[in-house]
C-alpha cells in the first residue's frame, strides 16, 4: 500500500515527463486553457495620446498663475470627440491661450496641449446663444493631468501572457486590445472512461429493477472534467466481464486513447478484474491501494511503449471514492502534464472533533466559513462513500493526516476547494 504524498510524487514525476503537444486556437475559445508559448505586445496601447475625461484641452502653462481669487480665463475653440480625427486636426493648429473641448477617449491635439481640466472644475462662459466661449480655471493644471499618455498600458515588445499561464477573460481582454486573436495553447490529454458493474444501468432509466442501481459516475466524471476543458471519450458500461472489458480497453488503446480513468471492480470483491486484466495485457502498476479513504484500493498503471502507451487510473466504484479518485489523483496528474505546479491548500481549524481511521489520509466533505478567528471548518455528516447527498452540503474537501485516530475540534487542517484543479489564483 502506497502512502498518498508518495503517490502523489509518482504521479507528478510520470505527468512531468510526458510533454503534450501544442496547438493553435483561436483567443474565443482559450477561456481555462494553458498558455504554451509567451505573448509580446506588437504595439504601444494606448496607440495615442489621450483624454481620461470629458473637459477642455489645455496648455497647462496657461493656468500657472491660475487661482480662486484670480480665475485665468482662456478662450475655447472647437470640440473633439472620439473617433473624430477633423476636429483633433484643426485642434492641432490651435496656439497657446486657446483650449478645446475634448471628450474621454478622444486623442489629445498634438502641439503643446499638456493636460485636461474636468469640466466640472472649470466654470464655463457661454455666449447668449449657448455656445462655450471660454473657460475659467481657478488651479494650476499640471502637465499630464488627465491625460492618458501613448505606451502606457502596454509598452512595443512588453511580455503580456507568460507560456504556463491558464488563461482566463482577463487574458482575452489584455489580447482583444492588442489585436491578437490566435493563443498557442497546450493540448489536452485524450481521456476515455470506463464504468465498470453489471448492477449498473444508465442514469436516464425511470425504473430500478431489484439490485439495480444508476450510473452516476460516469456522467459525474465527463462533466467535472469538461469543467477543465477536457472532452473525454465515454466508453460506456461494461458488465463485469473480463474478456469484454479487455475488448473495450484494447479498441481505445488502438484508437490513440491517452488516459484511462476506469471506475470498479479494483477492490477485493471476486468479481474485481480489472488488476489481473491489466497484468494479461501486459500493463506495469505503479500502485495498487493507497492508505486513504475513501477509495483506498485505487490503481495505477500504464500500458505498452511506443505509440501505444497510455495511462491508466483504476478508481473505486462508490461515488465518493471515484470524486477523491479524480480530485486528488487524476487532477494532479494533469496538472503535471500541462505543467503546472502542485496545488496550494488553505489551513483551516476544524470545528468538531472528527474520528479517523489510523494511518490512513481522509479525504472529507467539508464546509469551510470564515469565523471569528479565521478560516473553520467542518467534517460534515455522512462521510461513508456511498452517500453523495453530503456532497452537495459540502464547498470543500477537508484533509485529514494519516496518524491518529482523531483529530480534535481547533486543530488546523488542510482545505482544497472541491474543485479548482488547473486555477492559477488564489489558492495556487
Ligand atoms: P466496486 O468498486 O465495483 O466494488 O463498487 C463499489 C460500490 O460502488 C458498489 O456498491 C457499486 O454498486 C457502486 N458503484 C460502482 N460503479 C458505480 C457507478 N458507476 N455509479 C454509481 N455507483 C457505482
Ligand atoms: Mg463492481
Amino acid at each position: 500500500m502506497i502512502q498518498y504524498n508518495e503517490a502523489l510524487h509518482l504521479l507528478e514525476e510520470i505527468g512531468s515527463l510526458r510533454r503534450l503537444r501544442s496547438e493553435r486556437i483561436p483567443v474565443l475559445d482559450s477561456v481555462g486553457r494553458i498558455l504554451a508559448s509567451p505573448i509580446f505586445s506588437k504595439e504601444e496601447i494606448p496607440s495615442f495620446t489621450n483624454s481620461a475625461m470629458d473637459g477642455f484641452a489645455i496648455f497647462s502653462s496657461d493656468t500657472s498663475n491660475a487661482s480662486s481669487s484670480n480665475p485665468v480665463r482662456i478662450r475655447v475653440q472647437g470640440l473633439v470627440a472620439a473617433g473624430d480625427l477633423q476636429a483633433y486636426e484643426a485642434a492641432c493648429a490651435n496656439k497657446s491661450g486657446v483650449a478645446v473641448e475634448i471628450m474621454t477617449g478622444a486623442p489629445l491635439p498634438t502641439g503643446s496641449y499638456d493636460a485636461v481640466v474636468k469640466v466640472e472644475d472649470v466654470v464655463v462662459v457661454k455666449t447668449p446663444s449657448g455656445e462655450i466661449q471660454a473657460i475659467e480655471v481657478s488651479r494650476p493644471s499640471r502637465a499630464g493631468e488627465n491625460v492618458r499618455l501613448q505606451g502606457t498600458d502596454f509598452a512595443e515588445g512588453q511580455l503580456v501572457i507568460e507560456d504556463g499561464v491558464r488563461i482566463a477573460p482577463e487574458h482575452v481582454l489584455a489580447c482583444a486590445s492588442l489585436g491578437i486573436n490566435q493563443l498557442n495553447v497546450k493540448t489536452l490529454p485524450k481521456i476515455s472512461l470506463v464504468s465498470t458493474g453489471s448492477e449498473l444501468v444508465p442514469p436516464d432509466e425511470p425504473y430500478l429493477a431489484q439490485g439495480m442501481i444508476r450510473n452516476s459516475t460516469g456522467h459525474f466524471l465527463l462533466t467535472a472534467l469538461s469543467q477543465f476543458g477536457i472532452k473525454s471519450d465515454y466508453l460506456g458500461i461494461v458488465r463485469d466481464d473480463p474478456t469484454r472489458y479487455r475488448k473495450v480497453l484494447e479498441r481505445a488503446l488502438a484508437d490513440g486513447a491517452e488516459i484511462f480513468i476506469s471506475t470498479g471492480a479494483v477492490s477485493l470483491g471476486k468479481f474485481d478484474f480489472v488488476s489481473e486484466v491489466l497484468k494479461d495485457m501486459g500493463a506495469t502498476t505503479y500502485f495498487h491501494k493507497a492508505a486513504i479513504r475513501p477509495g483506498k484500493p485505487i490503481l495505477f498503471a500504464e500500458f505498452g511503449s511506443g505509440k501505444n502507451k497510455a495511462l491508466f487510473f483504476g478508481i473505486p466504484g462508490n461515488p465518493v471514492s471515484t470524486a477523491v479518485g479524480l480530485r486528488f489523483f487524476v487532477e494532479p496528474f494533469i496538472r503535471s502534464l500541462l505543467g503546472l505546479a502542485r496545488e496550494n491548500s488553505l489551513k483551516a481549524s476544524l470545528i468538531h472533533d472528527c474520528p479517523k481511521p489510523e494511518g490512513l489520509r481522509c479525504f472529507f466533505k467539508g464546509k469551510a466559513r470564515v469565523g471569528s478567528s479565521g478560516l473553520e471548518v467542518e467534517a460534515l455528516k455522512g462521510q461513508a462513500s456511498y452517500i453523495v447527498s453530503a456532497l452537495l452540503d459540502a464547498n470543500c474537501w477537508v484533509i485529514l493526516p494519516e496518524e491518529g485516530t482523531l483529530c480534535s475540534a481547533k486543530m488546523g487542517v488542510e482545505i482544497v476547494p472541491l474543485h479548482n484543479a488547473f486555477e492559477k489564483g488564489v489558492l495556487s
